[in-house]
C-alpha cells in the first residue's frame, strides 16, 4: 500500500464558492486571487475551473502571469506587485498583462507609455492605512496625469483590518478612500474576501476575492456558512499502540500520558506541511471522531490520543483538515491562520484534483 497522505482539490467547491462570491458582489465584477499556487490549490486547474465564473484573475507576480498564460488561460490578469523590473515590463507588454504601480519608481520602469506598450489597464495602489505599498492620497492626481494615455486606469486599496467588522482601522481606510473623490463605479477596488463577507465594500467596479473562493475565511459573516472546504488533506492511520500512564510520546517527551493511553501515529508532519507549531490538544480527525494531538509533531509524523475513539485502527482513515475539520481549527492551535497552512504544503504530499 502507497502512503496514504494526500491532498484532494475539490473543483466543484471552488466554483461554488465562487457563485457565492459573486453573489455577495453583487453587481461589481470579480477578481480570482489565485497567487501562491491559488493558494496551494494548484494554479492552473483551480484558474481553469474559475475561468467562466470570473471577470479576471490576480497573482502576485509575472512569473505566475507567464503559467498562466502558457496554459492558455485568456482571462484578463492582474499583477499585484507590479514590475520589479525591465524584464517584468516586457512579459506585462508582450502577454498584455494588468499592472499594479505602487510607486513613482515603479511608474518610471513603466513609462513612457506608447500605443503598443500600453497596458490594457494599470491599477494604481493607493495607501490608504495598510502602510505596506502604495502612493499617498495626495499624489494621486499627479499619478494619473503621468498615465495619460493607459485605455483604462484603476484605484485600487487593501483592508488591513477587514477581518473586524468593528474595526477602527477599516473605518480610517474608508474615510480616505471616501476623501479620494473617486467615481463610485468605474475604476474602483477595494475589497478582498473578508471586505465582501463584512460587507465593507464601498461601491467599486472591482471586488477580490482570495481566501473565500478555497472555503477558508477566518472570520464569520455573511454568506460564511455557504462556503465550502476546497482543499482536504488526508491520511491513514499508520501504526497504533498502548503508552502506561506517565511514559512520554515523541521528541522531548512533551506529551506525557495521563492515564493507560492509546497512541495512533499519522504519516504526516512538518516535511509535509502540517505546522510543527501545532500545541498538544490540536483536533485531528480519526474516523469520525475529533482526537487530540499527542506530542511534537515531527518531520514525517505526528502522534493522536485515540484513548477515547473506539474504531481506530491501522488503516483507519484521517483528515487533517478539510471536509469535516476546518483549517482554521487547525491554524488557530498552530499560532497561525488557514492561509498559511493552505499554501505551504509541501511537493512531497501527491494533490488531486477532483472535477
Ligand atoms: C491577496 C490579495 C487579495 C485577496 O485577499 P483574500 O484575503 O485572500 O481575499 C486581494 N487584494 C490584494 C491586493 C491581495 O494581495
Amino acid at each position: 500500500m502507497p502512503r496514504p497522505s494526500a491532498i484532494t482539490i475539490d473543483l466543484e467547491a471552488l466554483k461554488h464558492n465562487a457563485g457565492v462570491a459573486g453573489r455577495l458582489a453583487d453587481s461589481k465584477k470579480l477578481m480570482a486571487a489565485v497567487k501562491a499556487d491559488a493558494y496551494g490549490h494548484g494554479l492552473i486547474p483551480c484558474s481553469k475551473a474559475l475561468e467562466p465564473l470570473v471577470h479576471s484573475l490576480a497573482v502576485a507576480v509575472c512569473e505566475e502571469a507567464v503559467l498562466l498564460r502558457e496554459a492558455g488561460i485568456q482571462l484578463p490578469i492582474l499583477v499585484l506587485d507590479g514590475p520589479f523590473d525591465r524584464v517584468d515590463i516586457e512579459v506585462i507588454n508582450e502577454l498584455k498583462l494588468m499592472s499594479v504601480v505602487h510607486s513613482q519608481q515603479q511608474l518610471d520602469l513603466l513609462l513612457p507609455i506608447t500605443d503598443k506598450t500600453a497596458p490594457p489597464s494599470v491599477w494604481v495602489k493607493v495607501d490608504t492605512g495598510m502602510h505596506r505599498l502604495g502612493f499617498q492620497p495626495k499624489d494621486l492626481p499627479d499619478v494619473i496625469a503621468q498615465l495619460n494615455g493607459v485605455p483604462d486606469v484603476v484605484v485600487m486599496s487593501h483592508f488591513a483590518d477587514g477581518e473586524d467588522p468593528g474595526s477602527e482601522l477599516t473605518r480610517r481606510q474608508l474615510d480616505r478612500w471616501n476623501r479620494l473623490g473617486l467615481p463610485i463605479q468605474d475604476g474602483t477596488s477595494f475589497a478582498n474576501s473578508a471586505g465582501l463577507i463584512n460587507g465593507l465594500a464601498p461601491a467599486c467596479e472591482w471586488v477580490r476575492p482570495g481566501i473565500m473562493l478555497y472555503g477558508a475565511p477566518h472570520q464569520n459573516g455573511q454568506g460564511h456558512e455557504l462556503l465550502r472546504p476546497v482543499m482536504s488533506f488526508r491520511s491513514a492511520v499508520m501504526a497504533v499502540r498502548t503508552v502506561e500512564t506517565g511514559e512520554t510520546v515523541g521528541y522531548g517527551g512533551r506529551w506525557q500520558a495521563p492515564r493507560v493511553s492509546r497512541i495512533a501515529t499519522i504519516p504526516v508532519g512538518y516535511g509535509d506541511g502540517y505546522p510543527r507549531s501545532a500545541k498538544d490538544g490540536t483536533p485531528v480527525l480519526i474516523g469520525q471522531t475529533l482526537c487530540p494531538l499527542a506530542g511534537r509533531v515531527s518531520m514525517d509524523m505526528i502522534t493522536v490520543d485515540v484513548t477515547d475513539c473506539h474504531d481506530c485502527e491501522v488503516g483507519t482513515p484521517v483528515e487533517l483538515w478539510g471536509q469535516t475539520l476546518p483549517v482554521n481549527r487547525v491554524a488557530e492551535q498552530a499560532d497561525t491562520i488557514g492561509y498559511e497552512l493552505l499554501t505551504r504544503m509541501t511537493s512531497r504530499v501527491p494533490r488531486h484534483w477532483r472535477p
